[in-house]
């Protein structure tokens, strides 16, 4: 059975079918949207299809979630290029490793809050009427 009319989809549409596949594609966990974002970087406060409070439990686990795709990225980075080029470990895996160190927490925080709040969504999700 689907949503009643006129109510969107409880789960995300297409492609978008995990909450990490969702976060990847920049998309709203719980519909799918792509319209969520203010800027690149800046997700809005709500989703302006489902209405979810993308704030509502504060950013603490997405930071928690950033430092670790961060600490993999540049352990997963560091071991497979020294790896590959030992006994001559050139100076640039270092470099590429600090790059990494300082871009990805970055470039990767939007990406963790929707993790967070895909995560939250299951575990505590809203009591808006979208859940059965
Ligand atoms: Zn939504």
């Amino acid at each position: 059975m689907g949503a009643p009319r006129g109510e969107p989809p409880l789960r995300p549409r297409g492609r978008t079918g995990s909450v990490g596949i969702a976060a990847a594609l920049r998309r709203c966990p719980r519909c799918g949207e792509h319209r969520i974002w203010r800027s690149w970087a800046t997700l809005g406060a709500t989703c302006p299809r489902c209405a979810l409070d993308f704030d509502r439990h504060g950013w603490v686990a997405a930071v928690w979630i950033n430092t670790w795709i961060t600490i993999l990225l540049v352990m997963g980075w560091t071991i497979a290029a020294v790896a590959m080029t030992l006994p001559d470990v050139p100076w640039t895996v270092g470099a590429v490793a600090v790059a990494l160190a300082v871009g990805a927490p970055v470039l990767c925080l939007p990406v963790a809050k929707l993790i967070q709040t895909g995560i939250l969504l299951r575990w505590d999700p809203p009591r808006d009427g979208w859940q059965r």
